[in-house]
């Protein structure tokens, strides 16, 4: 395992899978920092591009460049969405800069996050199942709100398949971490991006939460059970995911599905 800045995607879009860019970022949090990964899906039938999450507000300067320079490199391809796991202050902090640079994109999420990433609803909020967020969740910052819906597309159950490019990247219902968590199923290469569905860096920073592996329990700010039975329907899926890629993952090639089996049952 190599420490965060070295990584080969630090600050910067890297193909980990064809047609898949990662980059990642430090999110600084209470004196210790954390990997944050932000990705890009490119569409080659029609040359658009799909932005999976938006990191943290630290890094909005240092996101916008690494886009920037993507499109650089690629200059056939067009950013078309924003994609959310969920709407964590850590995954949207680009939104509102991005919605501004980008006149056409629109921000996908799942429907059960609107309240929170458009209308200002506070997680904090929310009266979970969970003991350890209900203690930790006055610390942590709310993302900025975006404001109006008129740039919005929410997924809704059942009609997953109404986004566009579903056929490439297939929103999954994942709650759990958030009300209206999602994962993102890259169809073309078998991974499937999970947001913070588990984390997967060495927990020793935080004690409570230190798992065997490497592999997080859930730590969620809405429903552990909830959480444990979307770790389960990522499990199922196994015929058709080979890697599974969290957000928060210091590791290159995310978590086998052998592995993250192994974890889930173990939960
Ligand atoms: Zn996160």
């Amino acid at each position: 395992m190599s420490s965060l800045t070295s990584l080969p995607d630090y600050e910067k879009f890297v193909e980990i899978q064809q047609n898949v860019y990662r980059a990642r970022f430090s999110l600084k949090l209470y004196g210790s920092t954390y990997p944050t990964s932000i990705f890009l899906v490119h569409i080659p039938t029609t040359k658009d591009c799909i932005l999976v999450d938006g990191g943290d507000p630290d890094n909005v300067t240092k996101i916008t460049n690494a886009i920037s320079s993507h499109f650089e490199s690629f200059p056939e391809y067009k950013l078309k969405y924003v994609v959310l796991t969920h709407g964590h202050f850590d995954h949207t902090g680009v939104l509102l800069k991005l919605l501004n640079d980008y006149k056409d994109i629109k921000i996908v999420m799942g429907e059960n996050e609107i309240p929170f990433v458009v209308h200002g609803k506070k997680y904090s909020e929310i009266t979970g199942d969970t003991l350890t967020y209900q203690l930790l969740k006055h610390f942590f910052a709310e993302g900025k709100a975006i404001g109006n819906e008129d740039r919005v597309i929410a997924i809704k159950e059942g009609r997953e398949d109404e986004f566009e490019f579903h056929n490439d990247l297939r929103p999954i219902f994942t709650v759990g971490h958030t009300p209206g968590s999602l994962s993102y199923l890259h169809v073309p290469t078998n991974i499937i991006l999970i947001g913070d569905l588990v984390f997967n860096f060495p927990l020793i920073q935080i004690p409570i939460f230190s798992a065997k592996n490497n592999i997080s329990i859930p730590i969620t700010s809405f429903s552990v059970s909830e959480s444990k039975n979307s770790i389960k329907k990522v499990v199922e899926m196994e015929s058709e995911v080979n890697f599974v890629f969290p957000a928060h993952d210091l590791y290159q090639n995310g978590i086998s599905i052998e592995e993250f089996k192994q974890h889930a049952q173990k939960l």
